[in-house]
């Protein structure tokens, strides 16, 4: 039997080992510590728009973190709710603890997966092949395999940084991985340093919670998977803080002793989490900043503040903390701190997530110079299904752009690269009205088949729950809407005459009709509301809704994106001036003025210019003509 090992127990290594196992192979998650499978280095949540995305992806295609969280979330929210199908995303805070232990046991449970721990200290090749023989360990042992998928995160030369203090460790209170990253480097990958940050973990007791504005999560939760039938842990609400000025004064006065300010750090950090320090800096006009208060588990009293992410020392962070309303007494029970490490270039991956060159190689995760794990968990099942797939002699599966937001990563890092810390946004897709996060199990079951990632009671849930979408879609097509017809009061209410009468489609297609008007329309078909795993009427209704009212966008999305292949000929003025022109982000109009592109099809290739930039672009660019 071939086998694979999954280096790291981190969001990518979970998702890895998980797919290769549950497709057959013979799959060991080798990491440095067992008990910390699942940890989550920074914000206990996950989720968010774009991010929570692609974690419904992962999940219509068989992966854990869907799962995992549903089992463990303590607070779950919809967010972007009322601006339509396409852009809301799930989010959750996870009991971190909880989490952990849910992961840790659903990989145990899985059969032909082993868990070892250790640490990875070189890739071993048969002499005079191209052939991947195993894994050494520090220890000296060695686990033979054919195929490794290294998902090592931060700790690559990991080096963690607080105000002048500087310390080699992968994570807090974890050792970094040096070997390995010597043995990468020596095989000739392009490397660079980057750089994140965390915050302050306080102890709950210190807090004034009355003095805070509570933010309830949504009441009923509802889960991300697929495949879970409800939310089991109670649910908590998270409060929200607003930095003063007098925490803005504690951040300027110390500025230089920050490790950012101070120049201590090389590496680059990630625009979309930036430290407290560069939101001062870098948003002077701003006034306050928004901090968001989770609590960490359950099982603990500790609190995680969400924006508060820093390297000072751990006296200004104090004072700091202090100055914000409520927390006058607060105490810390960690320092946020932050890290410096290794990333390989995605530039040197192939489509499939191999490393170009290395026979029997995949990276996935931190280490292809993203942040997030639902980045990592997504590149995680990619990598987990490709190696998998390349040892069972098939060929690699590549989710395209208009697949999936997974295939959009990965086409990002394998096509463009990426200079900073890489985080999904929806704004990177040009498809976005096509990948609503609720329809990923539709529109991934095709790939899932082919695959065989999902169980046989899984796929036929999916299938059943299509089939009755079409069934319903076919009913809506088929009923008749009068004056006189049980539809004929809603229609009255919504101030609609119906002369000729109309089918209940084109009726529901119309903007004046509310949720509840189509809901009580819904009502009147045989069967709408009858239970079903996976079946929930209100969401139902918004993707019929938002199939029958968005038809003509996805069309017009379709002809557009077909003119995007002729970018390539589209010349950009050389007097083409960006710094006025509204709509696009500073970073974009940073990137246009250093990288001067010629044609919109350079500018759509440069790292960090969305899709979205370069049809705004395309725009400006027609009408001076
Ligand atoms: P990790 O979750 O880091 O897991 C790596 C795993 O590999 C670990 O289990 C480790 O033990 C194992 N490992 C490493 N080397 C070896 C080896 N040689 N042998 C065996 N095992 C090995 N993300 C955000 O989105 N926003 C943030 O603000 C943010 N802040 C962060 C702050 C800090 C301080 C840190 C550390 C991370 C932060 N992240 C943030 C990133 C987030 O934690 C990662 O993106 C995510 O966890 C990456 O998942 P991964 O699986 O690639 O790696």
């Amino acid at each position: 039997m071939k086998r694979i090992v999954v280096i790291g127990g981190g969001h990518a290594g979970i998702e890895a080992a998980y797919i290769a196992a549950r497709m057959g192979l013979d799959t060991t998650l080798l990491t440095m510590n067992l008990d910390q499978i699942g940890q989550m280095s920074c914000n206990p949540s996950i989720g968010g728009v774009g991010k929570g995305h692609m974690v419904r992806e992962l999940d219509a295609l068989g992966g854990a973190m869907g799962r995992l969280i549903d089992a463990t979330g303590i607070h779950f929210r919809i967010l972007n709710e009322s601006r339509g199908l396409a852009v809301r995303g799930p989010r959750a805070q996870a009991d971190k603890v909880k989490y952990r232990i849910a992961a840790r046991r659903l990989l145990e449970g899985t059969p032909r997966l082993k868990l070892r721990q250790g640490t990875a200290a070189a890739l071993l090749w048969e002499a005079g092949t191209r052939g991947l023989r195993g894994v050494e360990l520090l220890d000296g042992s060695i686990l033979p395999c054919e195929a490794v998928v290294v998902t090592s995160g931060t700790f690559l030369n990991g080096r963690i940084l607080i105000g002048e203090r500087r310390l080699e460790a992968g994570r807090a209170g974890e050792p970094a991985s040096t070997h390995l990253a010597e043995q990468l480097r020596a095989l000739g990958l392009r490397n660079r340093r980057l750089k994140t940050g965390t915050s302050p973990r306080l102890a709950r007791a210190s807090i004034d919670f009355t003095r805070l504005q509570v933010q309830p999560g949504d009441d009923p939760p509802r889960p991300f998977s697929f495949f879970s039938e409800g939310i089991p842990q109670p649910q908590v609400p998270c409060h929200i803080v607003h930095t003063t000025p007098a925490t803005e004064a504690v951040v300027r006065e110390n500025l230089g002793r920050s490790s950012l300010y101070g120049g201590h750090i090389e590496g680059v950090g990630p625009r979309y989490c930036p430290s407290i320090e560069d939101k001062f800096v870098k948003f002077p006009d701003k006034g306050h900043h928004q901090i968001f208060v989770e609590p960490e588990s359950l099982e603990t009293e500790e609190i995680y503040l969400a924006g508060l992410s820093t390297s000072m020392p751990p006296e200004v962070q104090l004072r700091m903390v202090r100055s914000l309303p409520g927390f006058e007494q607060a105490e810390i029970l960690r320092p946020g701190y932050a890290i410096e490490y290794d990333s390989f270039d995605p530039l040197q991956l192939d489509r499939n997530l191999s490393v170009h060159g290395l026979e029997g190689v995949w990276f996935a995760g931190q280490i292809n110079g993203t942040t997030g794990y639902e980045e990592a968990a997504g590149q995680g099942l990619l990598a987990g299904i490709n190696a998998a797939r390349w040892l069972q002699g098939r060929e690699p599966m590549v989710l395209g752009r208009d697949q999936a937001y997974l295939g959009v990563m990965v086409d990002d890092l394998v096509t463009k690269g990426t200079d900073e810390p890489y985080r999904m946004l929806t704004a990177r897709a040009e498809h976005r009205l096509s990948l609503a996060c609720d329809l990923a199990d539709a529109r991934l079951l095709p790939v899932a088949r082919e695959v065989g990632s999902l169980t046989p009671a899984e796929q036929a849930r999916v299938e059943a729950k299509l089939a009755r979408r079409e069934r319903l879609r076919a009913q809506c097509g088929a009923a008749w809407v009068t004056q006189t017809s049980p539809f004929g009061p809603v229609a009255a209410r919504a101030e609609l005459r119906l002369d000729a009468g109309l089918s209940l489609s084109d009726f529901l297609r119309r903007q004046q009709l509310t949720s509840a008007d189509a809901d009580e329309c819904l009502g009147r078909l045989e069967g709408w509301a009858a239970p079903q795993p996976g079946w929930d009427p209100a969401l139902e209704r918004d993707l019929l809704l938002f199939e029958l009212r968005y038809a003509g966008y996805r069309e017009r999305e379709a002809r557009l994106l077909e003119g995007h292949r002729a970018w390539d000929h589209v010349r950009i003025p050389a007097d083409f001036r960006v710094e006025h022109l509204p709509g696009l982000s500073t970073e974009v109009k940073e990137k246009l003025k250093l990288h001067r592109p010629e044609t919109l099809g350079q500018a759509s290739r440069i790292p960090g210019i969305t899709p979205a930039a370069v049809t705004l672009l395309h725009l400006v660019i027609d009408r001076s003509k």
